[in-house]
């Protein structure tokens, strides 16, 4: 089998709102093959400039796009066409939006395999554990205590047994912080699970670590990228002072920056986006990275459906499975890019597809009504 293009557009609702909702645009990648079978990622990242990174024309041998990198490539070489990327883009690429590209089209090539051999992408990276996983609704978090009951009694009937509010009104100041959680822990009750999100914006680590502190009350399951990704120390010293669980890792790319991270004691919880840390292909070496640190592996997931069936596959392949982030935001890419859609039953679970590959199809209207660039 022979890759024949690397097709990409993006995809953009019209009006862009400034909150921390990655799921009001996205680039759609489509993977095509001699064999009629394609495949489908996307990036949580910036499209246009994503969508440059494929097309752009080599300058020279470490400095192409990644569309001509592949074209004749053979996509089941998953591992190997990994490595030629990172190697043919390395003058401006090994970490960043490269690396996000990379995993856009990672994940299509894993879609790929799966569809060549009539199996699920999990069975694919190596056989799987579970068909369902519990999800938890994950929502911005609003600015004052009757929003946050709006938003628990609009989702919390679903069966989900956890909520994760972030971004949002959170960071602006330590006392609003532990006003909010603790307007939020009323509103959900004492048996629900609560995760908050920070968004990377506190500053100050000791001021961090009372204000976790004062989380420990409300029994918050987990605080989440509670500084700046390059903040590590400031990570270290919050995990070493409180019992609440410290995650993060939706920013970071490469088994290199993930050792890091693991290594320096930063996080109980990694949260690598499949769509930016490098694709299926490093997030299937994490397990075995976060196994050897203690760490479980929550993968982050705020945009489409596409990243969503793609995390239920990775998920569907960790020995040890929490919870899949449940995206509730309304937005029509959100909720209508593919089909089928994906639902919460009863008992909060999600089924994972059976595959071939991501087991999903492109809504192909939505994609012509919402495409902003050419399908090239
Ligand atoms: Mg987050």
């Amino acid at each position: 089998m022979k890759i024949t293009a690397v097709r990409s557009c993006v995809l953009r609702q019209p009006t862009i709102e400034m909150i921390g909702d990655g799921s009001q645009d996205t680039i759609l990648i489509v993977v095509e093959t001699d064999e009629g079978i394609t495949g489908i990622g996307e990036v949580d990242s910036a499209p246009y400039v994503c969508k440059s990174i494929i097309d752009t024309p080599a300058s020279h041998m470490a400095c192409m796009g990644l569309g001509e990198v592949l074209i004749g490539e053979d996509p089941l070489d998953i591992e190997r066409l990994w490595r030629k990327m990172y190697d043919k883009s390395i003058y401006y690429g090994r970490r960043s939006v490269v690396i996000h590209t990379m995993s856009g089209i990672d994940m299509a090539l894993w879609d790929i395999i799966g569809k060549k051999y009539g199996v699920s992408t999990g069975k694919a990276l190596g056989g799987v554990y579970r068909d369902k996983i519990q999800a938890y609704c994950s929502v911005l978090m609003p600015g004052t205590e009757k929003e946050i009951y709006e938003l628990v009694e609009k989702h919390m009937h679903h069966g989900y047994q956890g909520m994760k509010l972030g971004w949002g009104a959170l960071g602006e100041s330590f006392e609003k912080d532990i006003k909010l959680v603790k307007a939020a822990r009323k509103a959900l009750g004492p048996d629900k699970k609560l995760m908050i999100d920070i968004g990377m914006r506190w500053t100050d680590v000791k001021g961090a670590m009372r204000t976790v502190k004062a989380f420990e009350e409300e029994d918050v399951y987990w605080v989440e990228e509670p500084f700046h990704p390059d903040n590590l120390d400031g990570y270290a010293r919050l995990n070493r002072s409180t019992d609440v669980r410290i995650s993060g890792g939706e920013e970071v790319g490469t088994l290199h920056e993930f050792r890091e991270l693991l290594s320096r004691g930063c996080v109980d919880i990694l949260q690598p986006d499949i769509s930016r840390c490098g694709g299926l292909t490093i997030a299937r070496k994490l397990i075995d990275l976060a196994e050897q640190y203690n760490a479980v592996i929550v993968p982050h997931a705020f945009k489409t459906n596409i990243l969503m069936s793609a995390t239920l596959q990775y998920i569907s392949t960790l020995p040890n499975a929490w919870y899949l982030e449940f995206c509730e935001q309304d937005t029509i890419l959100r909720q209508t890019l593919t089909s089928p859609i994906f639902t919460i039953d009863d008992h909060g679970f999600v089924a994972i597809p059976q595959g071939p590959g991501f087991g999903i199809g492109l809504n192909e209207d939505i994609v012509e009504k919402y495409r902003v660039t050419a399908n090239d």
